[in-house]
């Protein structure tokens, strides 16, 4: 796995003494560093790929909106778990081909980190510890992957302890990368989920770019579940291709062998969904992508998926694999329909307060009565 290496640093005035910022110059002694003005842009035209360039510059700012927000799942007419999610960061150093932030960030591409960890500590501490009664899953995994720059900022050390002291909340880490040290000496007290996005190796080469390899997630789920954090895989997005049977029958026989099920926290599946926007930028990016030959259709929130009896194939076949290799883990769908519920499971959650509760208990098993995988 390559760690990111930025070619600059750019610092809004004000914040070169922030810990995140200290912490990342002392680890990157090497590079040019500019301090810009607050709302710094960089100059829009001249750059044949603006988003691809845009993640070579890192940018530390404050962040002065509100950063806990609820999943976009939340859209309406898509059964909702109730996830919210925080962002410290905002863009990837990895590059999927199918990355919705391509079109989400084109005009705001810099990879950027906000400096003002204490204000997200707090605004958190104030949702949380005001509603004891209520289970919270707050993900960092939203607008970056949580994990592919924390050797370099170390966000885990400040997010994984202010978890580890709530009972009525859980932290996700949903990661493509193996960047889990900062992970290892940490006291999650099982309140910290680390994930990992999962794609035949077939796939996950031809389209993840820079990202670590099947062998190095699962890798990297052993180290930090032998260090006392729970686990979660996510099928998602699920690709449509000519052999996805055998690929993923094989994906889910090596995870389940190489990982032990009572560590599994949950499982997901969600198929490809792609903006307009998306997949003009996927064109123009990747040329050679073979996730736009599939059969997909324009469905009601705008977004293409893979053609709804493909996919429901795609969803049951999977869940009853999945449920055979981990029968006491829930496995639950993503961004999907009510009808599609129904036909995949045979019954719809009557509400997101009902999902977030079967996602969640069978999850808050004490991870030290598991045995060390
Ligand atoms: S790892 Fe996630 S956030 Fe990063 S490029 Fe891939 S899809 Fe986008």
């Amino acid at each position: 796995m390559h760690r990111y290496q930025p070619q600059n640093i750019l610092i809004e005035r004000g914040e070169e003494n922030a810990p995140v910022v200290q912490r990342a110059l002392q680890r990157l002694p090497q590079l040019p560093v500019r301090l810009v003005d607050r709302g710094f842009r960089p100059p829009a035209g001249g750059l044949a790929d603006p988003f691809g360039a845009g993640k070579k510059t890192l940018l530390f700012t404050r962040n002065r909106s509100r950063f806990l927000e609820h999943c976009p799942a939340g859209t309406p007419g898509l059964v909702c778990c109730n996830y919210l999610v925080v962002s410290l960061i905002s863009n990837c150093p990895m590059d999927c081909s199918y990355c919705f932030l391509q079109d989400y960030l084109a005009n705001n591409p810099l990879l950027t980190v906000y400096t003002n960890v204490d204000e997200l500590l707090g605004e958190l501490a104030a949702v949380v510890d005001r509603q004891p009664w209520k289970q919270f899953r707050i993900g960092t995994g939203e607008l970056s992957d949580s994990l592919a720059l924390d050797p370099l900022l170390g966000f885990s050390a400040e997010l994984v302890p202010f978890f580890a002291q709530r009972d009525n909340a859980v932290l996700e880490l949903k990661t493509k990368t193996d960047c889990v040290e900062g992970l290892l000496e940490l006291d999650s007290q099982g309140r910290t989920v680390v994930s990992w996005t999962i794609t035949p190796a077939e796939i996950a080469e031809a389209e993840e770019h820079g990202t670590a390899s099947f062998a190095e997630r699962l890798d990297a789920a052993r180290h930090v579940a032998r260090a006392g954090y729970r686990l979660g895989f996510h099928f998602d997005p699920l690709i449509e291709y000519p052999d996805w049977q055998a690929g993923y029958g094989r994906t889910i026989e090596r995870l389940f062998s190489a990982i032990d099920p009572r560590h599994v926290a949950w499982l997901s599946l969600g198929s490809l969904r792609l903006t307009p926007a998306l997949r003009a930028t996927m064109r123009r990016r990747f040329p050679h992508t073979r996730l736009l030959s599939g059969e997909q259709v324009r469905c009601a929130d705008g977004k293409w998926r893979t053609f709804q009896p493909r996919r429901v194939k795609m969803y049951r076949t999977l869940s009853r694999w999945l449920r055979r290799a981990a029968p006491s883990v829930p496995v639950y769908m993503c961004m999907e329909t009510a009808p599609v519920w129904e036909k995949v499971f045979g019954q719809a959650p009557s509400c997101d307060k009902d999902l977030a509760r079967t996602i969640l208990s069978p999850s808050l098993t004490d991870p030290a009565a598991i045995d060390a995988p």
